[in-house]
């Protein structure tokens, strides 16, 4: 099964605001084959990069986007052709966006994969271990603790049983982010309650807020320091009296090889559309080999949601899933599935690939850039 095309679309809504969620538009993957079958993909990134990684023309040998890469290849090569991707695009990959664009294909490949053999990925990937997972519902901090009461006891009104509450104002000050755990919890009531700090704070400020934040009876405490910063990733985990959380803005296996080595996390957070099916199924070895616990990260449409839960049922000891309720239409209405929690939980699709298709109709009204066909 040779692949003909590598079609990239970037959908968009209407109204975007400012405000770290990345529901508001999407850059799709579709790979097409000379069997008829396609498989569909995307990653978390700014869409026009990704598709400038998947468009650009040959260059030379170590320079190269990602279409020309892939046309005239066997689909179900996935490995070999993940470490073609990577060499052939050295001099403006191996990091970042480059690594996401990939996983975009990745996953187009692995739904391709799933759909030729009629079978799920979670069953090409080892089996699952989890039929449906407690779902917690992913969403922005109000402005203070009060309006943040009611954001936690929406959602745990809706039938979730655990909510995570994250970014801004958070880091504002300390009686800011007090105010706002605060009032998750009480809105929460006795839901599992999880904070997501945003990579706001120098290692003993985080220390000091993880320390208060525990009589608040939290989960986790996710990304306190930035994103790079592995040592102090590191020294916080062994000091914080909660557990530390992080991973979601790491690209591949490659990126998170320095958290996972130094044992710098509690709880390792996946993106599938920033790492692929082929690095998050390395990624699942090495954590669990090191006694750590796995979680997805998503924030995106269905696509991701589809394969988050492909993986994370084939992690040994996940214990909770992402379901991001930004209410936004491609989260709703992209597929024609819904995957969302229902009373609380989560199920894992069974369908052939991600188990997924989409409305083209949708579609066709939000796209603003296509290549490729
Ligand atoms: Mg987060």
């Amino acid at each position: 099964m040779k692949i003909t095309h590598v079609v990239c679309q970037i959908l968009r809504l209407k109204s975007v605001s400012a405000k770290t969620a990345s529901s508001q538009d999407a850059v799709l993957v579709r790979v097409r084959t000379d069997e008829g079958l396609e498989g569909i993909g995307e990653a978390d990134a700014s869409p026009e990069v990704v598709k400038a990684i998947v468009d650009a023309p040959f260059s030379h040998n170590i320079a190269c986007g990602l279409r020309e890469i892939l046309i005239g290849e066997q689909a179900l090569e996935t490995e070999r052709l993940w470490r073609k991707m990577l060499r052939r695009t050295m001099y403006f990959g191996r990091t970042s966006v480059t690594i996401a664009a990939m996983s975009a294909v990745d996953m187009a490949l692995w739904d391709l994969k799933g759909k030729a053999f009629g079978q799920p990925i979670h069953r090409l990937l080892g089996g699952k271990q989890h039929e449906r997972f407690k779902a917690y519902a992913s969403i922005l901090f109000g402005r203070d603790g009060h309006e943040t009461h009611d954001i936690a006891r929406r959602w745990v009104e809706a039938g979730y049983r655990a909510v995570k509450l994250g970014w801004e104002p958070m880091g504002t000050s300390a009686e800011v982010d007090l105010d706002l755990v605060r009032g998750g919890r009480l809105g929460a009531g006795d839901a599992t309650l999880l904070v997501d700090a945003g990579c706001v704070w120098d290692a003993r400020t985080a220390l000091r807020r993880a320390k208060a934040f525990a009589d608040y009876d939290i989960e986790w405490l996710e990304e306190p320091l930035r994103q790079d910063d592995v040592e102090s990733y590191r020294w916080l985990r062994d000091r914080s009296p909660v557990p530390i959380a992080a991973g979601e803005g790491e690209c591949g296996r490659e990126a998170f090889r320095p958290l996972i080595d130094r044992r710098a996390l509690d709880v390792y957070q996946v993106d599938l559309s920033r790492c692929g099916f082929t690095d998050a199924a390395y990624i699942r070895a090495r954590v669990e080999e090191i006694g750590a616990r796995l979680c997805n990260h998503c924030y995106t449409s269905p696509l991701t949601v589809a394969a988050s839960l492909h993986w994370l049922s084939t992690c040994r000891d996940a214990f909770l899933f992402e379901d991001c309720v930004e209410d936004s239409p491609l989260r709703h209405e992209l597929t024609h599935e819904r995957l969302q929690a229902v009373d609380g939980y989560i199920s894992v699709p069974d369908g052939p690939g991600l188990g997924v298709t989409l409305d083209e109709e949708f579609v066709r009204r939000h796209l603003v850039a296509e290549s490729g066909t």
